[in-house]
């Protein structure tokens, strides 16, 4: 797996508790929508997706959904997982904004926005 210089890259408890959390959620074997293999890898790095008013923009910070993306080892295929969801808010907000690849300036939460 590919990580940009800069993304924080989980300790072993992290990617523990990620990937049982996620596992309590799945099927036993979930398999991939594109090619239905099994096997999945958890990508070393949060992912944020922003949240924005206007198609025309980019934002920087702002509204965002922190996550967590499983990539399919046979084609690639990525699963975005919510971290709140997963009720895993604290490794989001320990994060130090520049290790996670976040802007400065950080983010707010927006539960409602959420769909
Ligand atoms: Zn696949």
């Amino acid at each position: 797996m590919l990580v940009r210089p800069g993304l924080r890259k989980f300790s072993t408890d992290q990617e523990q508790r990620i990937i049982g959390a996620i596992q309590s959620r799945l099927p036993a074997k979930l398999g991939c929508s594109a090619c239905t293999h099994t096997q999945w890898t958890l990508a070393d790095g949060f992912v944020f997706l922003s949240l924005s008013d206007s198609p025309g923009s980019i934002p920087i910070g702002g509204n965002g959904l922190p996550s967590v993306a499983l990539t399919c080892k046979n084609c690639g295929n990525t699963l975005l997982f919510n971290l709140i969801v997963l009720g895993l808010r604290d490794l989001w907000e320990s994060a130090a904004p520049e290790k996670a690849g976040m802007p400065q300036g950080g983010f707010e939460m927006n539960p409602s926005r959420w769909f």
